[in-house]
């Protein structure tokens, strides 16, 4: 059955090339394969008069069915009764979404303008013990409570900090109409970029016309004037992702005196990071004090339960029923990142849509690419392994040794951890005795660079490779 399923996928995508696309999607794309036998395709379609409809185009149907199975085939549409009454059932629901989806732009126009994404919601947010504070607090702030001023939300990649974030703009607008903004730091850095590298054109212009320059130099204020404005007149201001500060003074400069600005007249900040302000380079002692007068609320590693809890939820979103067994898999494949969770849920139904299967435990695990020893292999076996082939022990790699050896062997263990587990930067760090995110990013970044030109250090890399895969 898969067979023809694949086949039929691989036929469709032919003569999408060969059909108008009208004719294409009403009658091609919606048939159904049935069964091959006998060199004869037989295909379901919801609608009684296909055959007719698609006449014209049976010689081209017909070669590309044969030359995609390897030999002569015929085919025959049939008209189905429960085909159409899928069709149909589909056909309700695109209706429906697309109603609701008209019903909501207006206030969707508004979201936009803040730069708000209205599927991050408070509802569609699952809570579990590891984020229970950061959500806590989010809500209370979203319903207006002062207590958390600013409120610094800080975890790992695709934990949820943008979701909350967001949960928070999208409710403010809809109950309260106060003025949001939110903004990510490396947009925030643009816009002042572009104010910034006017004002030196501007400073240029100065020393080749005086009379231009003054003209100039005025534009400029009001231009800075106005980006102020524009980040200081809002009621809450969301920035996300604010460890991208590192290093950028004067971003550092005109977000402390917006903050400043916000603060003082009682306005709501809320501030995401990937790490805490003290572990953000080169970030002043006055904004780090600032970071810190209201809350700081952290989202660790989801536990298993909130993992199936928002896969659960994302089937009854798409419609899709997953068994328990199914779920429990991709829960324990997918530990540290729900972006990722949500990525291999999105790879399952389209593989399910692709080939017209049902999510089963073998179609999930060949969707994912799972193979159980992906499974077997985590950080601690890496560690172990790396630290044998360079003559070391595992407490090395992890201990606070800068030796030469044990700094390179150190290097290759991150790599070859983040290459084999996914894993993010700061759980390779804690399991490396605990260092920090940052410096973690750094070695990993060395590393790359190193690979690239450094030939004894890869082939390294590739044995400890393959080791690891035949374990
Ligand atoms: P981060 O900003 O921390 O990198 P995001 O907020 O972008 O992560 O989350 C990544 C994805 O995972 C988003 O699609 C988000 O909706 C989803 N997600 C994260 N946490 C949850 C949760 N607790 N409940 C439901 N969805 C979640
Ligand atoms: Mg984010």
């Amino acid at each position: 059955m898969s067979n023809v399923n694949e086949q039929w996928a691989q036929i469709l995508e032919k003569l999408k090339r060969e059909i108008p696309s009208e004719s294409y999607n009403t009658w091609v794309h919606t048939l159904v394969p049935s069964s091959l036998e006998n060199s004869k395709l037989t295909l379901l379609s919801p609608f009684n008069f296909t055959q007719l409809m698609l006449q014209k185009y049976n010689d081209v149907i017909a070669k590309t069915i044969s030359e995609t199975v390897g030999e002569i085939v015929n085919f025959e549409i049939l008209y189905d009764k429960d085909i159409e009454e899928q069709y149909k059932k589909e056909q309700r629901k695109k209706e429906k979404q697309a109603d609701i989806t008209n019903k909501y732009d207006g206030l969707k126009q508004m979201q936009s303008d803040c730069n708000l994404n209205t599927k991050y919601q408070f509802d569609n947010f699952i809570v579990g013990e590891y984020n229970k504070l950061a959500y806590g607090a989010a809500y209370n702030v979203a319903q207006g409570n002062t207590k958390f001023n600013p409120l610094y939300i800080y975890g790992g990649s695709g934990l949820g900090k943008t979701h909350l974030m967001q949960a928070i703009g999208n409710y403010v607008m809809l109950k309260s109409k106060k003025k949001v903004k939110y903004i990510t730091l490396n947009d925030f850095v643009n816009d002042l970029i572009e104010n910034l590298f006017k004002e030196e054109k501007d400073s240029f212009k100065k020393n080749s016309n005086k009379k231009d320059s003054y003209k100039d130099g005025v534009d400029t204020n009001k231009r800075m004037t106005k980006f102020r404005q524009k980040y200081q007149n809002v009621d809450v201001l969301l920035i996300d992702d604010i460890q991208f500060i590192e290093g950028k003074d004067r971003t550092k400069k005109e977000f402390f005196n917006v903050f400043e600005a916000l603060y003082q007249a009682g306005k709501q900040i809320v501030i995401t990071s990937d790490r805490l302000p003290e572990e953000i380079e080169g970030i002043e002692d006055r904004l780090k004090t600032r970071f810190e007068w209201g809350l700081m609320a952290d989202i660790g590693i989801p536990d298993i339960e909130t993992r199936m809890k928002i896969l659960q939820q994302l089937s009854e979103k798409d419609n899709i029923k997953l068994k328990l067994d199914v779920i429990e898999l991709l829960a324990t494949v997918y530990k540290n990142n729900i972006r990722e969770l949500e990525g291999a849920f999105n790879k399952v139904c389209a593989y399910c849509a692709c080939y017209g299967e049902k999510p089963t435990m073998e179609i999930v695990k060949r969707a994912i690419g799972y193979n159980e020893k992906s499974k077997a292999i985590n950080g601690k076996i890496i560690l172990e392994e790396t630290a044998k082939f360079f003559g070391l022990k595992r407490e090395d790699i992890c201990g606070k040794s800068r030796s030469a050896p044990i700094a390179y062997a150190r290097k290759a263990a991150i790599y070859v951890i983040k290459e084999l587990t996914g894993e993010s930067l700061q759980s390779i760090g804690n399991l490396l005795g605990g260092r920090k995110h940052s410096t973690i990013s750094i070695l990993y970044d060395d590393i790359k660079e190193d690979i690239q030109y450094d030939k004894k250090l890869s082939d390294e890399i590739n044995t400890i490779f393959n080791i690891i895969n035949q374990i």
